[in-house]
């Protein structure tokens, strides 16, 4: 049974399912209203890249996967938005990488945090043996702002990968001028976000997470000489003019 009142052979029932989940991530305390703006925006360049994963944003999802499976301290970071559309496939991504899972919001309250955190563990974070962090709140990100600089200390604070979809500019800036690699999830190949990434990914969270899961599992076997060589031949420019290639083009096969 679909979780809307659409079949899922509705042209548009991955947009539908998508606004669905935000609504109700905004009426159950973990979604702001900000959110459903931030939804919006993802939206419309989701329609003009046709609603797929180019092959570019592939590659990325390959190349992100490569860099988690490398990583000594990887760390998902989820935001609100993140909660509401992929709880469940953020526990698995973590389980499949050995990451940490932290909560980390741009408009903070202690209720949003909680209602976050418990909403993964809902998902089967506690089965899955994946850590959920943010609620120590006990380090800080180098020139932000009080609310938005606040991490865990032993979570984001000292991650050397992080994993960030749909994050702020400001922030992911910051994040990578204290030298954390960067994977960053969106949708707009001309955010600061996506420029600053050492890895970015021009897709929908939605198919960017089991992508980059069923990466890390097809490579969960592969050596550490293979997986620097996929991180090394991925290029984070070339990828982020072929998603605006196919913006401006309007050429979707
Ligand atoms: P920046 O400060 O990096 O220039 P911004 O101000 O546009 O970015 P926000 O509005 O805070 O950033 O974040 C929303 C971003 O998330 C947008 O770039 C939007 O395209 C992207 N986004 C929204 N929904 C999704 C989604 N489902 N999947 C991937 N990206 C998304």
């Amino acid at each position: 049974m679909s979780e809307i009142d659409v079949p899922e052979s509705h042209p548009r029932y991955q947009s539908l399912l998508t606004r669905h989940r935000i609504e109700a991530g905004v009426e159950k305390g973990i979604t702001s209203k900000q959110g459903l703006i931030a939804e919006g925006r993802g939206e419309a360049f989701d329609y003009l890249l046709g609603e797929r994963t180019i092959a570019s944003a592939d590659e990325a999802a390959r190349a992100a996967a490569a860099l988690l499976l490398l990583a000594e301290r990887p760390v998902l970071s989820v935001n609100g938005n993140v909660a509401a559309l992929v709880p469940g496939e953020m526990i698995d991504l973590a389980a499949a990488v050995g990451a940490d899972v932290e909560v980390n919001l741009f408009n903070r309250t202690d209720e949003r945090m909680r209602a976050i955190v418990d909403h993964l563990r809902e998902h089967g974070a506690d089965d899955a043996g994946v850590p959920i962090k943010g609620l120590a709140a006990d380090g800080r990100i180098p020139g932000l702002d009080h609310e938005r600089a606040t991490v865990d200390a032993d979570g984001i604070g000292s991650a050397d990968v992080v994993l960030v979809p749909l994050e702020d500019g400001d922030r992911a800036e910051a994040l990578s001028a204290m030298g954390k690699t960067e994977i960053v999830i969106d949708l707009n190949p001309l955010s600061r976000s996506a420029q600053t990434a050492a890895v970015p990914i021009v897709d929908n969270i939605l198919r960017a997470i089991p992508n980059i899961t069923e990466h890390a599992r097809e490579l969960s076997a592969a050596s550490d000489e293979e997986l620097e060589r996929i991180v090394r031949e991925f290029d984070p420019e070339r990828a982020l003019a072929a998603a605006e290639d196919v913006i401006r083009s309007g050429d979707l096969d």
